[in-house]
């Protein structure tokens, strides 16, 4: 079994699409990574989080049924579990943020069980660069490869402590909008080698229903998000997508430009699953074969024959 500690926010999400609305539902980077991940047969994934005493037992036990350790995940008696709340806009691709209450988050002291110490993979979900960091410095062996996700928040509020975390990161995923706040450029590939100088040596560069690429150096790969009839709730699709990337590397046990071209469409196959129910209710019910069928699409959609005549 190749060992994945994910560190990220378990939260209640209040969300609102032009389809609909959502209570408190359950939410946060981890549940998706971790699901995302828990989709890889020989992969051992643990989540390191906290929750309030309010966030559901019954969720956790559904967590820890699908193969993820969750002894990582701390339960704060008499704390109130993170709260995010967005609206997305008509076009889907965008959203507003209406609330971000840290709660327990705000006191965040991850813990990573002794059982993933050793882990080969860390994915660092979207949170608090400092806490990002001190998962890293718990390790006991370096790991193979450290993957981060951040967002806009982090930077507005905590750049430098990001500009810190990410000298000791393999692999950031970010969005187009973050890529070029992050590095002040315009063109996405002059965004990533500023990037790459800030310490990753993979930049990944998500593009909502417009894909994603990595880039390394030179190198450059685009895998391309499936166009969908049915886009119901985009929230977790970029967690979702660094799980089955993560996970997928986790799985393959190396860390090749190939291996991430590969881990590309898995994530995006994933994701495309994610966007089509509220919250995490999709990547819960999806099955091996659902996976594959999509994987084949992926495959039809981007393959050609061309003939150039030099
Ligand atoms: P995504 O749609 O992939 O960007 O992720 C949405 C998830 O991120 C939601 O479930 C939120 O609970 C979580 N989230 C939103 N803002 C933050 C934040 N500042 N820190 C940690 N997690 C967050």
């Amino acid at each position: 079994m190749s060992k994945l500690v994910i560190v990220g926010s378990c939260a209640f999400d209040a969300i609102e699409t032009p389809f609909g609305k959502t209570d408190k539902i359950i939410g946060g980077a981890s549940p998706y990574i971790g699901l995302a991940a828990a989709q890889f047969d020989n992969v051992d994934p643990a989540i390191v989080a906290v929750v309030g005493d309010d966030f559901p037992q019954e969720y956790l036990d559904f967590l820890a049924e699908r193969g993820i350790n969750t002894d990582g995940i701390e339960v704060v008696k008499g704390g109130k579990t993170f709260f995010w709340s967005g609206k997305y806009h008509n076009d889907m691709n965008s959203r507003d943020t209406l609330a971000t209450e840290l709660n327990v988050l705000g006191d965040f002291s991850p813990k990573v069980p002794a059982s993933h110490k050793e882990a080969p993979i860390v994915m660092l979900g979207n949170l608090q660069p400092q806490v990002q960091l001190s998962v890293i410095k718990q390790m006991d062996v370096k790991p193979k490869l450290v993957i981060l996700d951040t967002m806009n928040f982090w930077m507005d509020i905590a750049l430098d402590e990001l500009k810190t975390t990410l000298k000791k990161v393999d692999v950031i995923t970010i969005n187009d909008e973050e890529a070029r706040q992050l590095s002040g450029e315009y063109s996405l590939v002059t965004a990533a080698k500023k990037i790459h100088e800030m310490g990753p040596k993979y930049v990944v560069i998500k593009k909502g229903e417009h894909g994603a690429l990595i880039f390394e150096g030179d190198k450059m790969f685009f895998a391309p998000a499936l166009p969908l009839s049915d886009v119901f709730d985009p929230t977790g699709a970029g967690d979702t997508f660094a799980g089955g990337f993560a996970g997928y590397i986790a799985q393959a046990g190396d860390t090749s430009f190939e291996t991430m071209k590969t881990a590309l469409i898995y994530g995006s196959c994933l994701a495309s699953f994610t966007v089509e129910k509220f919250g995490t209710e999709r990547l819960q019910s999806v099955t091996p074969e659902e996976i594959k069928e999509r994987l084949h699409q992926f495959k039809q959609l981007v393959q050609f024959d061309i003939n150039i005549n030099d």
